[in-house]
C-alpha cells in the first residue's frame, strides 16, 4: 500500500493533484499544501476518497506518479 496526498491548491485547470507519497514525485506541493488521503493499494483509491471527502472539487492523478489516475 502506498500513502497518498491531494494538493490543496488547484493547478491552472483547476484540478486537484492527487500525488503517492510513498513513490515520491518532483512535483510533490509543499508540505503545507498536502491533505492526506491515507494508504490505498492504487492511485484509484486514493482519487476516489479525495472526491468523497471534496465532492465539488476536481480532482485528478499527477501524470507523474499517479499516472494511470490521470486524465486532463
Ligand atoms: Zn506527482
Amino acid at each position: 500500500m502506498d500513502r497518498f496526498i491531494v494538493n490543496k491548491n488547484e493547478q491552472a485547470n483547476g484540478d486537484h493533484e492527487v500525488h503517492n507519497v510513498t513513490k515520491g514525485c518532483s512535483y510533490m506541493p509543499d508540505y503545507v499544501n498536502q491533505i492526506d488521503l491515507g494508504f490505498h493499494d492504487s492511485c484509484r483509491g486514493a482519487v476516489a476518497k479525495a472526491k468523497s471527502d471534496w465532492p465539488n472539487e476536481k480532482i485528478d492523478g499527477c501524470y507523474y506518479c499517479a499516472n494511470e489516475c490521470h486524465t486532463s
